[in-house]
């Protein structure tokens, strides 16, 4: 059967060409530190990451931008060379990334904003926009903020890591999005180190603690070679089609967390397109620890179940989304696998 080549990364990521605490020199050096695969940095409406694009050590470091808005729709435009002028309307920056071969996704799209930070609602706005890739499902920060801001503790918590947590309408508009065609969930980080006035300036999140908390782990057929390009296209290629696992790794870490379909001696990963139902399609799920496992097809439950390994049939057309619980935590949130006719469309062509 197929090699599965895995490799743990973030996106997301602010320095101080934006509003991030760190200069790029202290970010690359915390996502080497931390051992990521790769990172990628998307500065507000700032593009001169892309100067430090490269290998460093063994992270291959990526830059886009976060095209910030001042009342929100916010959009991550990956693996794109010219800058995305935020005066463009939603629809217009899509497109202009998408001319020049980029990637685009909605950022923290459901995000009401914070008492903490004294930030106001900046979530995604316009749905009439077509032609994105997909949308953050979960913002490490966006949603932690957003939960401490419902009632700003005087103090930091012990573990601020405790109420980070998938953004619920979020997910509830994922499942819509995905009854007209692929649409790939992103976990992002949007770590910035930022400090909290209201607790002395204390820095809620510093980028080695972000970096180790939520991750994605893509999941190639082919290995990241030295040659940047190759790795590049590679890189973005999976994060756009959603060939990965967004994993809550501080919680447990997610390396050994394997979904996939099997169809005769082909192997589909998260993302991919099943054929039809010539062959019966078992989707298998392997896990290191023993896990609330949620089957959501076509956005209702299909399947619950409690184990470490399980293996499930699947005969109706659609696509099919995993969530893993630790406990009551969300953990792994898998990407679906589009089964039938249904994952043959883009949702730009509805
Ligand atoms: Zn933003
Ligand atoms: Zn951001």
């Amino acid at each position: 059967m197929d090699r599965i080549y895995r490799y743990v990364g973030v996106v997301h990521v602010h320095t101080t060409f934006s509003d991030g605490e760190g200069t790029i020199e202290e970010v690359i050096a915390a996502a080497r530190g931390t051992g990521l695969d790769f990172l990628v940095i998307t500065d507000h409406n700032d593009l001169r990451a892309k100067g430090h694009e490269g290998w460093h050590g063994g992270t291959l470091v990526l830059a886009g931008e976060e095209v910030t808005r001042p009342s929100g729709n916010h959009m991550l435009a990956l693996g794109i060379s010219e800058f995305i002028s935020p005066d463009l309307t939603p629809q217009g920056g899509i497109e202009a990334a998408k001319a020049q071969g980029g990637r685009v996704f909605l950022a923290h799209p459901f995000y009401q904003g914070s008492a903490l930070i004294d930030d106001p609602p900046l979530p995604w706005r316009d749905w009439e926009v077509c032609g994105f890739d997909g949308i953050e499902v979960w913002n490490l920060t966006a949603d932690l903020h957003q939960v401490l801001g419902e009632r700003p503790p005087a103090r930091p918590p012990r573990d601020v890591l405790a109420l980070a947590t998938p953004n619920r309408a979020a997910l509830r508009k994922w499942d819509e999005l995905l009854a007209r065609g692929r649409v790939v969930g992103l976990g992002g980080s949007d770590a910035h180190a930022e400090r909290i006035p209201r607790w002395n300036g204390t820095t809620i999140l510093p980028y080695e603690k972000a970096f180790r908390a939520l991750r994605i782990h893509l999941l190639l057929r082919e290995s990241l070679n030295g040659h940047l390009r190759h790795a590049r296209d590679l890189v973005l290629e999976a994060i756009s089609s959603g060939n990965f696992l967004v994993a809550f790794d501080h919680l447990y870490g997610g390396e050994e967390v394997l979904a996939s379909v099997v169809q005769g001696e082909e192997l589909f990963l998260p993302g991919e397109s099943l054929p039809g139902k010539s062959k019966a399609s078992v989707l298998r799920v392997d896990l290191p620890v023993t896990a609330g496992i949620r089957l959501i097809h076509r956005g209702r439950e299909f399947l619950r179940r409690k184990g470490r390994n399980i293996s499930v049939r699947l005969d109706l057309p659609g696509p099919y989304r995993l969530e893993i619980y630790l406990g009551d935590r969300p953990w792994v949130l898998v990407n679906p696998f589009y089964f039938g006719d249904h994952g043959s469309t883009d949702v730009t062509d509805v």
